[in-house]
């Protein structure tokens, strides 16, 4: 194995998902829905299927993915963005911000991130050559101090990458911090990089691109995917959006990893991005229905909920409890009790950030949900 890859460590999903597999433990860790995508969407790909929709699509995406994607974000957002030049289709948001590092980073150069993060980040951004330079955020409001930021911020500086909402904490940045963010941004020449995935899974105020705040237009990759929206999450279509010389960095780079995503997953992700504002709707308050349940349950069985404003997890303050720490925790409640939650240690550069922390994850049918409550309640 090369050093590259040694460095690597199996992701904390996989161990878990195996875990709780061997212990027959219901998997409240890896965020994936266990509920049935949407007639629609699935008819949508037989159908492409079926068509002959099955050669390679242009590296860029299907145009009319592309025209809906622009579509999409001009509705909803007020963000203006040419199709032929200024929207690329990627195999997921992974891939979208596996291409923005590689195509944007020069060796040495610095990513500002706000920790805990998702764990692609940081192995992505290292194997670019880049260098992490992490805020860490903590409980329970989670909340960006301006100074502090500014002081991460170096000659070096290249890339800002912000996820909002943010897996694994649940916190959707508020117009205050975008604007400071932002400022940021122009003053010091800082390009950012968005994933906004769970753009429509949030249950407080509104989600606002960074892309909207002023200065920022010219100098943001907003990226997202059809994962979290459709319940979707093994397609992998993504996409990134932005101005033209960042989306053309970014489809050089892709060009070479995988030249195009899969051709009938983009047509029914075009006809999927057409529905109404109704189905966004729905899909909120079907999340808070779930969010509301797994809180409730988990305050009752004296688990304190650091109660989320977006995504569809949910940590958990084990600081007090004195059951150890983050994995020790996990282990224990997928092998004694039953249930499986992902320690937040894995998420955090300097893992003692995340010791007291664990994440459940409520993307799952209510009957998963019931019968981690009867585990939970009998032995948590
Ligand atoms: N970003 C975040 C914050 C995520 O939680 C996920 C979840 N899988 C992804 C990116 C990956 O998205 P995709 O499946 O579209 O690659
Ligand atoms: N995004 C999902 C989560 O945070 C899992 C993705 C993965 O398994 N790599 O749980």
């Amino acid at each position: 194995m090369a050093r590259r890859a040694a460095s690597l460590q199996p992701t904390i999903f996989t161990a878990m998902t195996d875990l709780a597999n061997r212990h027959r433990a219901i998997n409240l860790g890896q965020g994936f829905p266990d509920f049935a995508a949407g007639e629609a969407i699935k008819r949508s790909a037989v159908r492409a299927i079926k068509q002959d929709c099955n050669q390679y699509a242009p590296s860029n995406g299907q145009p009319q993915l592309r025209e809906a994607i622009a579509a999409k974000m001009s509705r909803q957002y007020g963000l203006q963005f040419d199709p032929g030049s200024q929207i690329a289709v990627t195999v997921g948001a992974t891939e979208a911000l596996f291409a923005a590092l590689f195509s944007l980073l020069d060796p040495g150069d610095e990513v500002v991130l706000f920790e805990p993060c998702y764990d692609s980040y940081r192995p992505a951004i290292s194997m670019a050559g880049g260098v992490s330079r992490p805020l860490t955020l903590r409980p329970p409001d989670w909340h960006v101090d301006r100074d502090e930021l500014e002081r991460l911020i170096s000659p070096r500086t290249r890339l800002l990458l912000l996820n909002s909402p943010q897996n694994p904490i649940g916190k959707v940045f508020n117009r205050e911090e975008l604007r400071a963010i932002a400022e940021l941004c122009v003053r010091h020449d800082v390009i950012a990089v968005t994933d906004e995935v769970y753009e429509h899974i949030l249950f407080e105020g509104e989600h606002i691109p960074l892309a909207t705040l002023p200065g920022m237009a010219d100098r943001t990759l907003t990226i997202s995917s059809l994962a979290k929206t459709f319940s979707v999450t093994g397609w992998k279509v993504g996409w990134a959006a932005g101005p033209a010389d960042l989306v053309e960095a970014l489809l050089r780079v892709k060009q070479f990893i995988t030249f195009c995503g899969a051709a009938p997953l983009q047509t029914a992700a075009a006809e999927a991005l057409a529905v109404g504002e109704d189905f966004y709707q729905r899909l909120k308050e079907d999340y808070r229905q779930r969010r509301d349940f797994l809180c409730e349950l988990l305050a009752d069985v004296g688990l304190p909920p650091l109660t989320p404003q977006g995504t569809y997890f949910v940590c958990v303050d084990i600081g007090a409890l004195g059951r150890g720490n983050d994995i020790a925790f996990c282990r224990d409640l997928t092998e004694r009790v039953g249930v499986a939650a992902i320690p937040v240690s894995p998420f955090c550069s300097n893992p003692d950030d995340g010791r007291d922390l664990v994440r459940f994850a409520f993307c799952k049918s209510r009957p998963v949900l019931e019968e981690a409550a009867k585990r939970l309640r009998a032995g948590a």
